[in-house]
């Protein structure tokens, strides 16, 4: 791990912030005058009462003068570990950890002119058709989806997908760079790095791509008795996840597979820790915290305590273990904020949808998803934006089979990645 700038910043009284030298050296001469600063190591602390119920070992946070601020939202901005997350995510991780006035303003300004941000910016897209109904789920590791991202560069490991494993509860992600995507190897990493290691779920959404309707994943489902097995279409994360959770793990991922994209799968554990440290939106936590019942420690230099003795004392564990207890009642919270969001989104998304069904047998345009492709001169920007295709089957008046005019499959689709033309409703 990387030191922190202000880690090897030697000296941070050596600096020319009034602001922090007046409650320095306040704090060294008259400490009762401050309550809430304490001085170690020669670096100034500032005492917050955490907002999570749980969360005690951050309340102290590290005081960080002027010149070092940018370094230090950079750090947690720009590095793999912190992912390229948004401006939410990116201040409350700082605010777990530092202490300045005018944070949340300084955040804001950063990530807003982050070039690999503005890059990556998902458009949004004028679709069509209504969301579905909102799966019920209430714990951690209860409901997983499965995606498999990918072809993507292959790196000099050989690395070429990437298996995102998302629980729809904490959104706790998993991410598993593959060589090759077979059914076989896929089965293999989620019995032994999923299910024997989370526990078996009640529910599993994954597109309907090869290796997720093979037998091999079939037969292991079975072994563990899964209930729930739902198959939705491709390029539906929204679908998929409620929120489209995926295109924060694929935005992580993309900005870091630009800067080199024959290292991207060294990068991967980064960036899950960083996606699962980092407080989400509709939940409120940390999917770490979610799943765990505490926040990780990101760094070993959050230790201010460093002179510990050679005994170590175990202090009883009543205390942690009454704090889990209130964990029950932020699981309700999470559910209900879980339900409210899916609302909120479903009332957007259907407001912006024009109602449509289409029957077998329909014409319609079917966005198209190219990759571009340097060694056959493929760049998908030049490519067609839709192509023509017909409908043969209805799987729901979401879902559907389409072909290509000459009659050969072209897989299952929902109905947000097609386009009207002289349609009649
Ligand atoms: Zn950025």
């Amino acid at each position: 791990m990387q030191l922190s700038a202000i880690d090897t910043s030697i000296n941070t009284t050596n600096t020319a912030d009034e602001w922090y030298l007046n409650i320095f050296n306040g704090c060294q001469n008259s400490p009762t005058s401050f309550p809430n600063y304490i001085i170690k190591n020669n670096r100034l602390y500032r005492y917050m009462k955490s907002k999570c119920v749980l969360n005690t070992e951050f309340e102290w946070k590290e005081v960080v003068p002027q010149e070092l601020r940018s370094s230090i939202i950079s750090e947690n901005h720009s590095n793999p570990l912190a992912g390229h997350l948004g401006i939410f995510k990116t201040y409350r991780r700082l605010a777990q950890k530092y202490y300045w006035p005018g944070m949340h303003s300084n955040v804001i300004e950063f990530v807003s002119s982050c070039d690999i941000c503005i890059s990556h910016k998902h458009q949004n897209h004028s679709t069509l058709g209504e969301m579905g109904r909102p799966k019920s789920c209430s714990r951690p590791f209860q409901m997983l989806s499965i995606d498999l991202i990918g072809p993507l560069p292959c790196t000099r490991k050989q690395n070429c997908y990437i298996i995102v494993v998302t629980c729809c509860f904490s959104k706790y992600c998993l991410l598993f760079p593959l060589k090759r995507a077979t059914a076989e190897i896929i089965t293999e990493i989620l019995e032994e790095n999923v299910f024997l290691v989370h526990g078996i779920p009640s529910t599993i959404l994954m597109d309907n791509g090869r290796q997720f309707i093979s037998s091999t994943l079939k037969h292991m489902l079975e072994k563990y008795k899964v209930p729930n097995i739902h198959f939705t279409p491709k390029y539906t994360p929204h679908v998929n996840t409620v929120e489209r959770y995926n295109k924060t793990i694929m935005t992580a991922i993309s900005t870091f597979i630009e800067n080199d994209q024959r290292v991207w799968d060294l990068l991967v554990p980064k960036i899950q820790f960083a996606i699962n440290n980092s407080v989400n939106e509709v939940t409120g936590y940390t999917p770490s915290f979610l799943v765990h019942g505490r926040e990780l420690v990101t760094c070993g230099s959050h230790y201010i305590d460093t002179n510990v003795d050679q005994d170590i004392v175990f202090i009883p564990r009543d205390h942690y273990a009454e704090n889990l207890g209130v964990l029950s009642s932020i699981f309700n919270k999470v559910q209900s904020l879980f339900l409210q969001a899916h609302k909120r989104n479903s009332a957007y998304y259907n407001l912006r949808k024009k109602p449509a069904e289409f029957n077998v047998g329909d014409v319609v345009w079917r966005k198209t998803f190219y990759q571009s492709d340097k060694d056959k001169h493929f760049n998908k920007k030049l490519a067609p934006k839709y192509i023509k295709c017909v409908i043969v089957a209805k799987k729901s008046p979401l879902v559907y089979d389409l072909a290509d005019m000459n009659g050969n499959p072209l897989g299952t689709w929902h109905i947000k990645d097609l386009k009207l033309t002289n349609y009649k409703y």
